[in-house]
């Protein structure tokens, strides 16, 4: 099954043309060759192929030690920012490496290239935000073909489907994808792209990446996931057999809450060649000096990632012994068996053995639960005063939400299989001690707020008086105003 375009840069050889565009420059003339129109050239430069690299170094070395601008005489030690929206050509016939940022710019290509070898992956592709990126990949699929969809996805994917990509013709149904033979006999002939995320947000629903792609490939049927909760420290997901990865970058990429973005990874020539010319032809990819943000951010992606992870292992222990949380949804292997995990063992087992970063443990820095009221667990968010209400997650600090009310909110109430007292918080790099006391407390505020005449309320447990620890300093005191010059 190939898409039209697909079809086109079949036929004009586009392979060809990329190998004889190596050098840095292109004269235009050769693009007339084998009848390559300059429009069907997705983007300058030709992407880098990482299919036969490979690097010696551990994924979490591999951080840090890249050089983003290896051509660079200076030697820079970080990546330079290329803010330049136009690159000087040779001449009037003749393309430079680049010529204009819309279609490439070296900022982009030293964090593409970056995010293609943290992934294991052929290409790589940098947009404005996740949702430009997930609406990117829609554009693998015509007019009536189909995507079948895990059914506890992101509110955002879930307006895309339903409000933009609907109108454009693309199908798409919601299916349990944690149930792989429930998801094989939902094919249908038109059925193009199976979309995944895992765990799944907020519910932690798992999916075997590996026994859904072994029986997707053979029926020519491609898979996705969203694997923004994961980041490419904790899953591989390329090497599971997946064909397309996409991420937030706006969540652990960045790391710092500062900058919005997306990526999408492949190791497929021509899912590569298709995103390339759509992300050049509707301007959707990301501004340099964001790619520069997140080149930054992923120098500290494996300390966050990692620090965040056994945060979340000590605060999911706390949660498990705490009374006024009745179901945890966390996928560590400390879950497996316990009377209050949402999630069954089996699932555990699967993420614990598609995780990458602790060995076998599994788990994330996310964790769900429920405290039987949505009284209580909105009293609860609001009573924290460490962890921020939020959306998002991934940030170095730690956040809390209701995700019926906010990140999820998009989607029809009636729809929506979240319960409306579920709580998720996304834990930061804090000293542990410090969330578990503020989860602690708010806690009791939220159970006794709900017991008539509450001895204990927010107001009176504040420290300040929005209750929070957000840097908030008193006025200097004013320097006296000079006196009236006087002649
Ligand atoms: N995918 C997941 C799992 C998300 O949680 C989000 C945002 O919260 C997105 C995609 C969309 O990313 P962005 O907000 O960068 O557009």
């Amino acid at each position: 099954m190939q898409s039209a375009l697909q079809r086109t840069l079949r036929k004009t050889n586009f392979s060809k043309f990329l190998s004889t565009t190596s050098k840095i420059i292109f004269k235009r003339e050769d693009s007339q060759k084998d009848g390559i129109k300059y429009n069907s050239i997705p983007t300058h430069p030709p992407r880098p192929d990482f299919t036969a690299y490979e690097n010696p170094l551990h994924q979490l070395s591999q951080t840090v030690v890249y050089d983003g601008a290896p051509d660079d005489p200076y030697k820079p030690s970080s990546t330079p920012l290329y803010q330049t929206s136009t690159f000087s050509q040779p001449d009037a016939t003749s393309f430079g490496k680049y010529d204009y940022t819309r279609s490439g710019n070296p900022t982009r290509t030293a964090l593409e290239k970056q995010m293609a070898m943290l992934e294991g992956a052929r290409a790589g592709f940098a947009f404005t935000s996740g949702m430009a990126a997930l609406a990117s990949m829609t554009r693998l699929l015509e007019a009536g073909e189909e995507m079948l969809v895990c059914d506890d996805v992101y509110g955002g994917m879930w307006r895309l489907l339903n409000k933009v990509t609907n109108r454009q013709g693309i199908k798409h149904r919601f299916v349990d994808t944690s149930d792989v033979n429930a998801v094989v006999a939902a094919l249908r002939p038109n059925t193009r792209l199976v979309h995944v995320e895992t765990p799944s947000n907020p519910m932690m629903k798992i999916t075997d990446l590996k026994a859904l792609s072994k029986a997707l490939r053979p029926l020519g049927v491609m898979l996705s996931v969203d694997a923004t909760m994961m980041s490419p420290m904790m899953m591989r997901p390329l090497d599971l057999g997946v064909d397309i990865v996409v991420h937030s970058g706006t969540k652990f990429i960045s790391g710092h809450a500062d900058a919005m973005g997306g990526i999408m990874l492949t190791r497929d020539p021509e899912i590569e060649q298709t995103i390339a010319f759509f992300q050049n032809a509707e301007g959707s990819a990301l501004a340099p000096f964001d790619c520069w943000l997140f080149l930054r951010g992923i120098k500290t992606l494996a300390l966050r990632v990692e620090r965040q992870c056994s945060n979340a292992k000590k605060v999911a222990k706390f949660c498990m012994e705490h009374d006024a949380i009745t179901k945890i949804y966390w996928p560590g292997k400390e879950m497996i068996g316990h009377p209050k995990s949402g999630i069954s063992d089996e699932q555990i087992n699967i993420h614990c053995q598609q995780t990458t970063l602790f060995e076998d443990d599994g788990g994330c820095s996310l964790i769900s639960f429920c405290t039987g009221s949505e009284a209580v667990s909105k009293k609860f968010v609001e009573a924290c005063k460490i962890l921020k209400i939020t959306v998002s997650f991934g940030s170095c600090n730690s956040l809390v939400e209701l995700p019926t009310a906010m990140s999820h909110a998009s989607i029809d109430p009636e729809l929506c299989q979240v319960p409306k007292d579920l709580v998720r918080i996304s834990i930061g790099i804090e000293d542990v001690r410090d969330i578990i006391k503020d989860l602690e407390q708010a806690l009791k505020i939220a159970t006794a707020s709900v017991v008539e005449n509450a001895a204990v309320s927010v107001a009176e447990n504040d420290e300040n008086e929005s209750g929070r620890y957000d840097s908030k300093f008193e006025e200097l005191p004013r320097t006296p105003e000079p006196p009236p010059l006087t002649k």
